[in-house]
């Protein structure tokens, strides 16, 4: 049974679902290699180590690589029977390697990551895509369910991530579109917001429209809580998968091209300025 949590990774996500863990009663612990980050966080312990003595680990990283660092130092000390889940949107691949390299300690591995953002995390309506092998994947509904609205089945290792980068590679094509399409509206003398709140209503309509348009772009907030070099990392991801497609290869160029432009740290929403509005 899980009782004790740890979230390693103290970030936009993982700040805000130590504290809906700790909300639904589980003993939580945290762990940022920043120093800064471990500060605000009340649930926080200095050093990795004493964060390793968990039921399980959820992990909240930028990248694979981290993920695989930061693995392999637990793996290093490992009692078998511990759960890691790794919310972080990692290469699938790299999933199923670390899948299997627990499994052989007697470790249970899931790839979950999320969609949802900063403020899904804080409201625990996440959405989350699951995969692992079956046991694994049922021990971790019950720690995943304090910051989830659905926690989604997508099959064994590797297939939450396969999942997820395919949705921010679509996220990323329809903020895309949705630039070209205020451009071409305002090039016809159409008012940016009149037009969205149409298209909102059509049936072209779709997420970037409908949520991301008034909640970060046209009111010019720019502050979703998830960056454009995190998209961007995704984007490419997802661009190594088979199958890809001539659309989904224009967004991977046009992606490059918004990095170009803006800087990392950015709000992934300027994916719509890129497109809508000339340097
Ligand atoms: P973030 O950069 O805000 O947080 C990542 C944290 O990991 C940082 O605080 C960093 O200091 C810490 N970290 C890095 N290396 C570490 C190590 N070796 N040991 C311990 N801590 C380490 O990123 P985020 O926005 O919270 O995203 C985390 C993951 O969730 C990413 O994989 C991202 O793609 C994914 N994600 C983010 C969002 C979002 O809206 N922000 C939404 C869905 C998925």
């Amino acid at each position: 049974m899980v009782e004790r949590v740890s979230v390693i990774g103290l970030g936009a996500m993982g700040a805000p679902m130590a504290a809906r863990l700790a909300g639904a009663g589980l003993s939580v612990r945290g762990f940022d290699r920043d120093a800064a980050k471990r500060e605000a966080c009340p649930w926080a312990v200095e050093r990795f180590a004493e964060a390793l003595d968990a039921d399980a680990l959820i992990l909240s990283l930028p990248n694979s690589a981290v993920v695989e660092a930061v693995t392999a130092e637990a793996l290093a000390t490992a009692r078998p029977g511990l759960l890691i889940v790794d919310t972080s949107t990692a290469d699938p691949a790299s999933t199923r390697r670390l899948q299997a390299q627990a499994a052989a300690q007697g470790v249970g591995f899931v790839d979950a990551p999320v969609s949802g953002g900063a403020k899904g995390a804080a409201e625990g309506r996440l959405l989350v895509m699951l995969g692992g092998a079956p046991d694994d994947r049922e021990r971790a509904r019950a720690v995943l369910a304090p910051l989830a609205r659905a926690v989604l089945d997508c099959g064994g290792p590797g297939a939450g991530n396969v999942v997820k980068l395919i949705n921010n590679l679509l996220c990323s094509a329809h903020l895309l579109l949705a630039g070209e399409a205020l451009r071409m509206g305002e090039a016809a003398g159409l008012d940016a917001e009149t037009l969205a709140a149409a298209l909102a209503a059509g049936s072209g309509r779709s997420g970037a429209i409908e949520a991301n348009l008034p909640a970060w772009v046209l009111n010019g907030a720019y502050d979703s809580g998830f960056t454009l070099g995190l998209m961007g990392k995704d984007v490419g991801l997802a661009a190594a998968l088979d199958g890809l497609g001539p659309l989904a290869g224009a967004t991977l160029a046009q992606v490059a091209a918004a990095r170009a432009r803006f800087a990392d740290g950015e709000d992934f929403n300027r994916l719509v300025d890129a497109a809508w509005r000339d340097a």
